[in-house]
């Protein structure tokens, strides 16, 4: 048995994470959300005083923005759609039939005006736009969704619906560079507080296909993307808990994101990965968190 499945195993030997039948889709324990909610405080510690504008979305976004973002270009295989019935009585029937003799049921849904959000930032951006010109300090939000990705694993830290804390900073390319440096900065510092190994790396997306190769390593050889890694079910290979994204002038060109004073606004986007920080926690301090160091209790706020 390798590591992975070991892991995954124990977490549901444990109860606290509820196994569904699908890889990568699974419930969570009381005891595993406190562990978020109460890293999402910490999270709330070091960004509160920044003064970002707090907005949440459902796990669902509106289509015709999700075609304009391009995902479908660079990710198609990681998109989920939401499609629905929308036949009359007779189609009804057949569905019913189809579904009877084991067939293809799914094929006669129709695609419905939502999507599945595949990244907590997706929905800001047109909401953004739509305001008009950004204020002369530029703008600063933070989101937190459950994101969709289709990448089934047997690895517990690899699902399909997981949540993305983001911090979204939109301004000048100096300002929001130094928001991604320092949330690098807090990024080292918080998980060392909870008693976690890290190292932060260049990184790229998983760009879909041949094109995609040269568009990942154009992100790579610009620095566009860092990692902050910690071992989960693996000390060799950690796995990427936080990313710290620099879209340069990209998202604000697409969406039509200006400054005051009319120039096309860069963005940058740092992403906790929620389930990931709780599961490098379990991974690091074990599953029973009444015996997690003191100090790192300490920090989570747990009472003794
Ligand atoms: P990876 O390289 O591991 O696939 P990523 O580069 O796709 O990660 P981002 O797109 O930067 O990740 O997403 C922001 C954060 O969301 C990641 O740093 C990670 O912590 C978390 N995340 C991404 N994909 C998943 C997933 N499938 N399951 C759980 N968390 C995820
Ligand atoms: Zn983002
Ligand atoms: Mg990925």
């Amino acid at each position: 048995m390798d590591m992975q499945t070991s892991l995954l195993d124990r977490l549901f030997d444990s109860g606290l994470l509820i196994d569904t039948g699908v890889e990568g889709l699974y419930g969570r324990s009381g005891a595993f959300e406190d562990v978020i909610a109460r890293f999402e405080r910490l999270i709330d510690a070091y960004g509160g005083a920044d003064g970002a504008e707090a907005m949440r979305f459902p796990p669902g976004m509106n289509r015709a923005h999700f075609e304009t973002s391009g995902y479908m270009k660079s990710f198609p295989q990681l998109a989920g759609t939401v499609h629905s019935f929308c036949g009359g009585e007779l189609d009804h029937m057949s569905l019913l039939q189809c579904m009877e003799v084991g067939g293809d049921w799914t094929k006669d849904q129709k695609a419905t005006d939502i999507v599945l959000t595949p990244a907590a930032c997706y929905p800001l951006y047109p909401t953004i736009a739509k305001r008009g010109r950004l204020p002369a300090k530029g703008g600063l939000y933070d989101l937190q969704s459950y994101c969709f990705r289709h990448e089934p694993s047997n690895d517990p830290a690899r699902q399909q619906l997981f949540r993305m804390r983001e911090y979204v900073c939109m301004g000048t390319q100096e300002h929001v560079t130094t928001f991604r440096q320092t949330w690098m900065d807090r990024g080292l510092e918080m998980m060392e507080k909870v008693g976690l190994d890290v190292t932060i790396d260049v990184a790229n997306d998983p760009f879909f296909g041949r094109a995609g190769r040269m568009l990942a390593n154009n992100q790579r050889d610009q620095n566009l993307k860092f990692e902050l890694l910690i071992p989960v079910t693996s000390a060799a290979k950690p796995t990427a808990c936080m990313s710290f994204n620099y879209h340069q002038d990209a998202f604000g060109a697409k969406w039509g994101l200006n400054l005051e004073n009319g120039d096309v606004a860069h963005t940058a986007c740092v992403g906790f990965g929620l389930e990931r920080i709780a599961l490098a926690l379990f991974a690091r301090h074990g599953l029973d968190i009444a015996a997690w160091p003191e100090a790192v209790r300490k920090t989570l706020g747990y009472r003794d």
